[in-house]
Protein backbone atom coordinates (compact mmCIF):
# COMPACT_ATOMS: atom_id res chain seq x y z
CA UNK A 1 0.00 0.00 0.00
CA UNK A 2 0.73 3.49 -0.50
CA UNK A 3 0.69 6.52 2.38
CA UNK A 4 1.20 10.00 2.13
CA UNK A 5 2.30 12.55 4.36
CA UNK A 6 1.65 16.04 4.18
CA UNK A 7 4.93 17.31 4.83
CA UNK A 8 7.08 17.54 1.77
CA UNK A 9 10.54 15.74 1.52
CA UNK A 10 12.62 18.96 1.30
CA UNK A 11 10.52 22.12 2.32
CA UNK A 12 9.86 24.43 -1.16
CA UNK A 13 10.83 28.07 -0.42
CA UNK A 14 10.24 29.75 -3.78
CA UNK A 15 10.78 33.90 -4.28
CA UNK A 16 9.18 34.42 -6.94
CA UNK A 17 6.85 33.90 -9.50
CA UNK A 18 8.75 32.51 -12.54
CA UNK A 19 6.35 31.00 -15.86
CA UNK A 20 9.41 30.50 -17.88
CA UNK A 21 11.55 28.86 -15.46
CA UNK A 22 8.51 26.74 -14.35
CA UNK A 23 8.80 25.09 -17.76
CA UNK A 24 12.34 24.34 -17.90
CA UNK A 25 11.80 22.54 -14.10
CA UNK A 26 8.85 20.29 -16.08
CA UNK A 27 11.98 18.72 -17.48
CA UNK A 28 12.27 17.06 -14.01
CA UNK A 29 8.50 16.42 -13.76
CA UNK A 30 7.62 14.69 -16.77
CA UNK A 31 10.86 14.41 -19.05
CA UNK A 32 13.03 11.29 -19.55
CA UNK A 33 15.42 12.05 -17.17
CA UNK A 34 12.54 13.37 -14.30
CA UNK A 35 11.29 11.87 -11.39
CA UNK A 36 7.99 10.09 -13.05
CA UNK A 37 10.20 7.75 -15.01
CA UNK A 38 12.63 7.61 -11.74
CA UNK A 39 9.64 6.28 -9.53
CA UNK A 40 7.91 3.90 -12.07
CA UNK A 41 11.62 2.63 -13.29
CA UNK A 42 12.24 1.28 -9.72
CA UNK A 43 8.92 0.28 -8.68
CA UNK A 44 8.16 -1.71 -11.69
CA UNK A 45 11.75 -3.52 -10.86
CA UNK A 46 10.80 -4.10 -7.21
CA UNK A 47 7.68 -5.78 -8.18
CA UNK A 48 9.49 -8.32 -10.14
CA UNK A 49 12.54 -8.59 -7.71
CA UNK A 50 12.79 -11.77 -5.67
CA UNK A 51 16.01 -10.49 -4.05
CA UNK A 52 14.49 -9.11 -0.56
CA UNK A 53 17.72 -6.38 -0.69
CA UNK A 54 17.01 -5.19 -4.13
CA UNK A 55 13.51 -5.39 -3.55
CA UNK A 56 13.63 -3.46 -0.32
CA UNK A 57 16.12 -0.95 -2.00
CA UNK A 58 14.05 -0.36 -5.16
CA UNK A 59 10.96 0.06 -3.58
CA UNK A 60 12.46 2.51 -0.98
CA UNK A 61 14.40 4.55 -3.59
CA UNK A 62 10.84 4.19 -5.83
CA UNK A 63 8.93 5.57 -3.07
CA UNK A 64 11.45 8.40 -3.06
CA UNK A 65 11.44 9.34 -6.36
CA UNK A 66 7.79 10.08 -5.84
CA UNK A 67 8.49 12.49 -2.59
CA UNK A 68 11.01 13.96 -5.51
CA UNK A 69 8.10 14.14 -7.87
CA UNK A 70 5.88 15.97 -5.22
CA UNK A 71 8.51 18.37 -4.94
CA UNK A 72 9.65 19.43 -8.01
CA UNK A 73 6.19 19.59 -8.93
CA UNK A 74 5.65 21.52 -6.29
CA UNK A 75 8.32 23.95 -7.52
CA UNK A 76 6.60 24.22 -10.37
CA UNK A 77 3.05 24.99 -8.93
CA UNK A 78 4.51 27.69 -7.04
CA UNK A 79 6.57 29.04 -9.99
CA UNK A 80 3.41 29.39 -12.37
CA UNK A 81 1.44 30.40 -9.03
CA UNK A 82 1.01 34.15 -10.11
CA UNK A 83 0.32 33.77 -13.53
CA UNK A 84 -2.54 30.90 -13.10
CA UNK A 85 -4.06 33.07 -10.65
CA UNK A 86 -4.34 36.35 -12.83
CA UNK A 87 -5.10 34.24 -15.78
CA UNK A 88 -8.08 32.51 -14.10
CA UNK A 89 -9.34 35.49 -12.81
CA UNK A 90 -8.95 37.71 -15.34
CA UNK A 91 -7.83 40.11 -13.10
CA UNK A 92 -5.30 42.34 -15.47
CA UNK A 93 -6.46 43.99 -18.83
CA UNK A 94 -6.46 41.47 -21.70
CA UNK A 95 -3.39 43.07 -23.64
CA UNK A 96 -1.78 42.51 -20.25
CA UNK A 97 -2.23 38.85 -19.49
CA UNK A 98 -1.05 38.14 -23.52
CA UNK A 99 2.25 39.88 -23.21
CA UNK A 100 2.52 37.89 -19.45
CA UNK A 101 2.28 34.47 -21.30
CA UNK A 102 3.96 35.32 -24.17
CA UNK A 103 6.53 37.30 -22.37
CA UNK A 104 7.31 34.39 -20.03
CA UNK A 105 8.77 32.33 -22.92
CA UNK A 106 9.87 29.12 -23.95
CA UNK A 107 5.97 27.25 -24.16
CA UNK A 108 5.15 28.64 -21.08
CA UNK A 109 1.63 30.28 -22.50
CA UNK A 110 1.30 26.07 -23.29
CA UNK A 111 1.09 25.50 -19.76
CA UNK A 112 -0.86 28.44 -18.45
CA UNK A 113 -3.56 27.96 -21.68
CA UNK A 114 -3.99 24.52 -21.61
CA UNK A 115 -2.94 23.36 -18.14
CA UNK A 116 -3.50 25.97 -16.20
CA UNK A 117 -0.46 26.09 -14.23
CA UNK A 118 -0.40 23.45 -13.23
CA UNK A 119 2.53 21.18 -13.28
CA UNK A 120 1.74 18.71 -16.55
CA UNK A 121 3.45 15.47 -17.15
CA UNK A 122 5.28 16.92 -20.44
CA UNK A 123 8.94 17.41 -20.45
CA UNK A 124 10.47 21.41 -20.97
CA UNK A 125 9.25 21.23 -24.94
CA UNK A 126 6.14 19.95 -24.23
CA UNK A 127 6.95 16.39 -25.02
CA UNK A 128 4.27 14.18 -23.70
CA UNK A 129 5.99 11.60 -21.02
CA UNK A 130 5.49 8.42 -22.02
CA UNK A 131 6.52 5.06 -20.57
CA UNK A 132 9.24 3.97 -23.39
CA UNK A 133 11.77 6.42 -20.94
CA UNK A 134 11.96 3.29 -18.84
CA UNK A 135 14.09 -0.02 -20.10
CA UNK A 136 14.23 -2.01 -17.71
CA UNK A 137 14.72 -5.68 -18.85
CA UNK A 138 14.55 -7.98 -15.89
CA UNK A 139 17.88 -8.96 -15.26
CA UNK A 140 19.63 -7.08 -11.92
CA UNK A 141 23.15 -6.96 -13.67
CA UNK A 142 21.87 -4.73 -16.64
CA UNK A 143 18.83 -3.40 -14.46
CA UNK A 144 20.91 -2.06 -11.66
CA UNK A 145 23.69 -0.58 -14.46
CA UNK A 146 20.93 1.36 -16.53
CA UNK A 147 19.49 2.69 -13.22
CA UNK A 148 23.06 4.18 -12.30
CA UNK A 149 23.24 5.83 -15.45
CA UNK A 150 19.71 6.93 -15.13
CA UNK A 151 20.56 8.82 -11.42
CA UNK A 152 23.51 10.03 -13.22
CA UNK A 153 21.25 11.66 -16.11
CA UNK A 154 19.19 13.17 -13.94
CA UNK A 155 22.31 14.54 -11.79
CA UNK A 156 23.29 16.01 -14.75
CA UNK A 157 19.70 17.72 -15.81
CA UNK A 158 19.31 18.88 -12.07
CA UNK A 159 23.19 20.50 -12.41
CA UNK A 160 22.27 22.49 -15.15
CA UNK A 161 18.80 23.53 -13.91
CA UNK A 162 20.49 24.55 -11.08
CA UNK A 163 22.92 27.10 -13.30
CA UNK A 164 20.31 28.63 -14.99
CA UNK A 165 18.33 29.35 -11.73
CA UNK A 166 19.06 32.70 -9.59
CA UNK A 167 16.04 31.86 -7.24
CA UNK A 168 17.85 30.94 -3.50
CA UNK A 169 15.34 28.67 -2.58
CA UNK A 170 14.76 27.01 -5.77
CA UNK A 171 18.06 26.55 -6.01
CA UNK A 172 18.40 25.00 -2.70
CA UNK A 173 15.77 22.55 -3.44
CA UNK A 174 17.12 21.24 -6.61
CA UNK A 175 20.71 20.80 -4.73
CA UNK A 176 18.88 18.68 -2.66
CA UNK A 177 17.05 16.72 -5.09
CA UNK A 178 20.62 16.37 -7.54
CA UNK A 179 22.67 14.96 -4.23
CA UNK A 180 20.04 12.00 -3.44
CA UNK A 181 20.12 11.28 -7.51
CA UNK A 182 23.70 11.08 -6.38
CA UNK A 183 22.87 8.95 -3.35
CA UNK A 184 21.19 6.76 -5.29
CA UNK A 185 23.48 5.77 -7.68
CA UNK A 186 25.90 4.94 -4.85
CA UNK A 187 23.35 2.68 -3.70
CA UNK A 188 22.80 0.93 -7.12
CA UNK A 189 26.52 0.96 -7.76
CA UNK A 190 26.79 -1.01 -3.97
CA UNK A 191 24.18 -3.57 -5.07
CA UNK A 192 25.49 -4.05 -8.63
CA UNK A 193 28.36 -5.02 -6.77
CA UNK A 194 26.95 -7.20 -3.92
CA UNK A 195 26.18 -9.80 -7.54
CA UNK A 196 28.99 -12.04 -7.98
CA UNK A 197 29.79 -12.35 -10.78
CA UNK A 198 27.85 -9.13 -12.63
CA UNK A 199 30.16 -9.37 -15.61
CA UNK A 200 29.12 -10.09 -18.33
CA UNK A 201 25.08 -9.45 -17.43
CA UNK A 202 23.22 -11.91 -17.41
CA UNK A 203 24.20 -16.37 -17.44
CA UNK A 204 26.25 -17.10 -20.58
CA UNK A 205 29.92 -16.22 -20.91
CA UNK A 206 31.07 -14.40 -23.91
CA UNK A 207 33.13 -16.18 -26.75
CA UNK A 208 36.44 -15.99 -25.16
CA UNK A 209 37.95 -15.34 -28.73
CA UNK A 210 35.62 -12.20 -29.43
CA UNK A 211 35.70 -11.03 -25.68
CA UNK A 212 39.05 -9.19 -25.53
CA UNK A 213 39.44 -8.05 -28.70
CA UNK A 214 39.27 -4.75 -30.15
CA UNK A 215 38.59 -4.14 -33.43
CA UNK A 216 40.36 -0.99 -35.10
CA UNK A 217 37.62 -0.26 -37.39
CA UNK A 218 38.17 3.45 -37.69
CA UNK A 219 41.47 3.94 -39.13
CA UNK A 220 43.41 6.70 -40.19
CA UNK A 221 44.68 10.31 -38.65
CA UNK A 222 43.37 10.41 -35.04
CA UNK A 223 43.55 6.16 -34.21
CA UNK A 224 44.06 6.63 -30.56
CA UNK A 225 45.00 4.16 -27.75
CA UNK A 226 44.30 4.03 -23.97
CA UNK A 227 43.04 1.66 -21.29
CA UNK A 228 40.12 1.09 -23.95
CA UNK A 229 41.96 -1.07 -26.33
CA UNK A 230 45.76 -1.61 -24.98
CA UNK A 231 47.21 -4.72 -24.01
CA UNK A 232 47.18 -6.56 -22.69
CA UNK A 233 43.40 -6.27 -21.63
CA UNK A 234 42.82 -6.31 -25.43
CA UNK A 235 44.19 -7.50 -28.59
CA UNK A 236 44.15 -4.65 -31.18
CA UNK A 237 43.57 -5.57 -34.46
CA UNK A 238 44.03 -2.97 -37.10
CA UNK A 239 44.65 -5.88 -40.46
CA UNK A 240 41.06 -5.44 -42.58
CA UNK A 241 41.81 -9.47 -43.52
CA UNK A 242 41.55 -10.00 -39.56
CA UNK A 243 38.53 -8.14 -39.15
CA UNK A 244 36.22 -9.66 -42.14
CA UNK A 245 34.64 -12.76 -41.46
CA UNK A 246 35.81 -13.47 -37.67
CA UNK A 247 34.90 -16.84 -37.72
CA UNK A 248 37.09 -18.14 -40.34
CA UNK A 249 34.51 -18.72 -43.00
CA UNK A 250 33.70 -16.63 -46.47
CA UNK A 251 31.68 -14.10 -44.93
CA UNK A 252 29.05 -14.76 -46.83
CA UNK A 253 25.19 -15.48 -46.08
CA UNK A 254 23.13 -18.30 -46.60
CA UNK A 255 19.99 -20.01 -45.42
CA UNK A 256 18.44 -23.52 -46.21
CA UNK A 257 15.19 -22.88 -47.93
CA UNK A 258 12.34 -25.91 -48.36
CA UNK A 259 12.01 -26.63 -52.25
CA UNK A 260 8.64 -24.32 -52.07
CA UNK A 261 10.28 -20.98 -50.52
CA UNK A 262 13.19 -21.78 -53.38
CA UNK A 263 11.08 -21.23 -56.19
CA UNK A 264 9.31 -18.59 -54.75
CA UNK A 265 12.29 -16.67 -53.76
CA UNK A 266 13.55 -17.54 -57.83
CA UNK A 267 9.74 -16.25 -59.29
CA UNK A 268 10.12 -13.03 -57.04
CA UNK A 269 13.83 -12.60 -58.29
CA UNK A 270 12.78 -13.08 -61.80
CA UNK A 271 9.62 -10.32 -61.53
CA UNK A 272 12.08 -8.02 -59.96
CA UNK A 273 15.30 -8.22 -61.97
CA UNK A 274 16.87 -5.05 -63.38
CA UNK A 275 17.79 -4.78 -67.24
CA UNK A 276 21.29 -3.27 -66.61
CA UNK A 277 20.55 -2.42 -70.52
CA UNK A 278 17.61 -0.48 -70.02
CA UNK A 279 17.63 3.06 -70.65
CA UNK A 280 14.15 4.32 -69.12
CA UNK A 281 12.70 7.92 -69.07
CA UNK A 282 11.85 9.45 -66.42
CA UNK A 283 8.78 11.74 -65.25
CA UNK A 284 11.09 13.87 -63.64
CA UNK A 285 13.26 13.95 -66.95
CA UNK A 286 10.08 14.41 -69.12
CA UNK A 287 9.24 17.51 -66.54
CA UNK A 288 12.44 18.92 -67.47
CA UNK A 289 12.51 18.78 -70.92
CA UNK A 290 15.06 16.50 -70.83
CA UNK A 291 16.00 13.04 -72.40
CA UNK A 292 18.30 10.96 -70.55
CA UNK A 293 20.93 11.77 -72.88
CA UNK A 294 20.44 15.32 -72.16
CA UNK A 295 20.65 14.72 -69.01
CA UNK A 296 24.28 13.13 -69.15
CA UNK A 297 25.34 15.34 -71.13
CA UNK A 298 24.83 18.14 -68.99
CA UNK A 299 26.09 16.36 -66.24
CA UNK A 300 29.23 16.42 -67.46
CA UNK A 301 29.88 20.11 -69.02
CA UNK A 302 31.91 21.34 -66.50
CA UNK A 303 30.83 24.75 -65.01
CA UNK A 304 31.20 28.05 -66.90
CA UNK A 305 34.81 29.65 -66.04
CA UNK A 306 33.80 33.04 -63.66
CA UNK A 307 34.86 36.02 -66.16
MN1 LIG B 1 14.86 11.78 -7.63
MN1 LIG C 1 17.11 8.96 -7.88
Amino acid sequence: MFAHNKRLQYTVRVNECNPALANLMLEQFGGPQGELAAACRYFTQALAEDDPGRKDMLMDIATEELSHLEVIGTIIAMLNKGAKGQLAEATASEAELFRSLQGAGNDSHVTQLLYGGGPALVNSGGQLWNAGYIDSIGEPTADLRSNIAAEARAKIIYERLINVTDDPGVKEALGFLMTREVAHQKSFEKALYSISPNFPPGKLPGKPEFASVYFNMSQGEGDMRGPWNNEPAFAYVSDREQQMAVDGGGGGASVQLSAVEEQACEQMKLRSASDPLSEPVTGAELGAGLTPVDAATAAMTPPAAPN
